[in-house]
């Protein structure tokens, strides 16, 4: 079955048939920038899976600590992020998972940007965690 998920104001929806490649925990400044929020909770999904309806808005982001330039797609509308792109990986996608409409399936398997965590911000999930991304 189908994996679905929108935006806030439902101008961009996406589906993707399989489930995602693996879910991880992005703590690094910019996602927390983006998100509003401690940190970004990613599914990676194959881009040739992932079908998305309407028309995301791209930043560029390349004030990174990895010093890679991110792809960070949005809605224009109602600002949900939708995924991020790094030039790593050119051929996933990395969904921001709260705009998913099931998130009964995230596990995450992995915590990056650790040394930007926010200090409130616990990890006691036994998973690996990283300083920085490999
Ligand atoms: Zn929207
Ligand atoms: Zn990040």
């Amino acid at each position: 079955m189908a994996l679905t998920g929108h935006c806030l104001c439902g101008a961009v929806t996406y589906e993707f048939p399989n489930p995602p490649a693996m879910y991880g925990v992005c703590h690094c400044k910019n996602c927390q920038r983006q998100a509003g929020s401690a940190f970004s909770t990613l599914a990676g999904v194959p881009k040739a899976e992932l079908k998305i309806t309407g028309t995301p808005k791209l930043y560029r982001d390349g004030d990174t600590d990895s010093g890679n330039t991110v792809e960070r797609y949005f809605c224009g509308d109602c600002g949900s992020p939708i995924y991020s792109a790094i030039p790593g990986q050119p051929d996933m996608a990395f969904l921001k998972t709260g705009t998913m409409d099931d998130t009964s399936g995230f596990a995450p398997m992995f915590h990056v940007w650790c040394s930007t965590r926010q200090d409130w911000v616990s990890l006691d999930d036994g998973v690996p965690q990283m300083e920085k991304q490999s």
